[in-house]
This record gives structure tokens, C-alpha cells and sequence, in this order.
């Protein structure tokens, strides 16, 4: 455990280390280019960039070591699923647009399911950043809901760049990219599928992930339906 901890902690200080230089080299470059207002904006711009990717991965440490402190869940209520899938697409929608890509939902409606409606919104939202992250302008996202033998699952397919098959299951893995230099740009942190990972082990189901490189992936959230699992017996609520 205090091997884990140890690398956990040299790999938050690694993805931490890179962004806090980039603010001080910003800071010295808009000192010297105090007289240019041009300059000055476009320093002022990266380094208002480079201050979201430090606060984005400061919440997301926050997020995984609340969720890896307990395997409980504190909360289980009945969760409306097409209200989880709304307002993940919601918190997405201008990020789409940015990127001008669509977004369709469809599927079984009212499916339910006990858990905490807010991680489960963390979740999925993170999976829809990334179909749109790491995919190229005017293509499609899919968020497609189906409930078949007690199973809820919530796919999300993009037409991206996909996931070579021997990385497809290290990306769950915390701080894992597949390609450092490129989510380095996309501003990524790399804990945001060990983050859906912990979230959907805590409600009792588990996410995969199929991918096709150059085509695009689908990863399927898998949940227990409400009317299928008692909420006592499901994995790890409390
Ligand atoms: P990041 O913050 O880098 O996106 P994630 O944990 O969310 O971290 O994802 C880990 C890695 O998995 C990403 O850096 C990327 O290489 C790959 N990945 C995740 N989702 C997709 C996707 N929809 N298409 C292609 N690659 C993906």
C-alpha cells in the first residue's frame, strides 16, 4: 500500500510539475513583454490555460481519493437515468459546440437505478469529454440508453481516433495516456476513466470498452437496474 501511495504521489507531482513551470516562464515572459499589448494577451491567454489544467487536476486528485478512501457509497437513491444522461450532456454541450460536434442521445427511456446521482453525472460526463476530446470536428457523439435482464447499460460512441487493443485496458489505469504529448495538449490529466472506474465499482457494476483505431471506441457504463437489485445486496452500498 505504501509502494501505491508513493507512486501516486510522484505521479501527481510529475503532472503538477509541468503546468507550475509553464505559469512561471508565462509570468517571466509577460514581464519582458510588458510594452507589447499583443504579447501580453497571448501570455495572459496560456496562462489562464495553464491555471485551468492545474485546477482541473487538482479536482480530480480531490474526486479519486474521496472515492478510493471508501468503496461504500454514502448515498443510494433511486436514480432517474435519463436525468444522469440530460445533465452530463448538458455540462458537454458547449464543449461540443466548440468542437463542432453533434451530440445524439436516444434508448430506452425511465430506466432506474440506486446510487449517487452527482458521481454518476461525474461519470458519464467524463466519457462524453472525452468522445468529444479525442475526436475530429463534425463528427458524432452517441449516448445510447438500454435496459435488458436487470442490466441498465449507457454506451457513449465517438467517430474519434480510437485506442490501440493492447492499451484499451491501461486506460482505466490512473495518470494513463496513450499518447502523453498529445492529451498533454488536449489539457488531459489521465485520471479521468480511473475516475468512472471507481464510481461505477462503488454502484455495484463495472465499464468496458471496445475500440477500433481510426474508427472510434464505445465505452459502456454497466449498472444494475433498480427493479432487479435490492439496494442492500448491491456491491458496496452501504
Ligand atoms: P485524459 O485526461 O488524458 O483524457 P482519461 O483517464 O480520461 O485521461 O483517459 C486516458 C487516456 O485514454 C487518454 O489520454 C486517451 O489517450 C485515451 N482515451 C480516453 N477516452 C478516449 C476516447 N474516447 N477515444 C480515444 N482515446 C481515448
Amino acid at each position: 500500500l505504501d509502494e501505491v501511495r508513493r507512486d501516486f504521489v510522484a505521479n501527481i507531482s510529475h503532472e503538477l510539475k509541468t503546468p507550475i513551470g509553464a505559469v512561471g516562464l508565462l509570468a517571466e515572459a509577460l514581464v519582458s513583454a510588458s510594452k507589447e499589448p499583443e504579447q501580453v494577451k497571448r501570455f495572459a491567454k496560456r496562462l489562464r490555460k495553464e491555471s485551468e489544467r492545474l485546477a482541473n487536476i487538482t479536482q480530480e486528485i480531490i474526486e479519486l481519493s474521496r472515492l478510493q478512501a471508501t468503496d461504500a457509497l454514502t448515498k443510494a437513491d433511486l436514480v432517474d437515468v435519463d436525468q444522469v444522461v440530460a445533465l452530463a450532456i448538458d455540462q458537454n454541450r458547449v464543449a461540443a459546440e466548440t468542437n463542432r460536434i453533434a451530440l445524439v442521445s436516444g434508448g430506452d427511456a425511465g430506466a432506474e437505478v440506486y446510487g449517487d446521482e452527482d458521481l454518476l453525472v461525474t461519470a458519464l460526463h467524463n466519457l462524453i469529454a472525452n468522445a468529444i476530446q479525442y475526436s475530429p470536428e463534425g463528427s458524432r457523439v452517441g449516448i445510447g440508453v438500454s435496459a435488458t435482464d436487470g442490466v441498465v447499460e449507457i454506451a457513449v460512441t465517438d467517430q474519434g481516433v480510437g485506442i490501440a487493443e493492447d492499451e484499451q485496458d491501461r486506460v482505466f489505469e490512473r495518470f494513463f495516456r496513450s499518447d502523453p504529448a498529445r492529451s498533454r495538449n488536449t489539457g488531459g490529466s489521465g485520471l479521468g476513466l480511473s475516475i468512472v472506474k471507481h464510481v461505477v465499482q462503488n454502484h455495484g457494476g463495472d465499464v468496458r470498452v471496445w475500440s477500433q483505431p481510426g474508427h472510434g471506441s464505445t465505452f459502456t457504463i454497466r449498472l444494475p437496474e433498480s427493479s432487479h437489485a435490492a439496494a442492500a445486496s448491491l456491491g458496496g452500498i452501504a
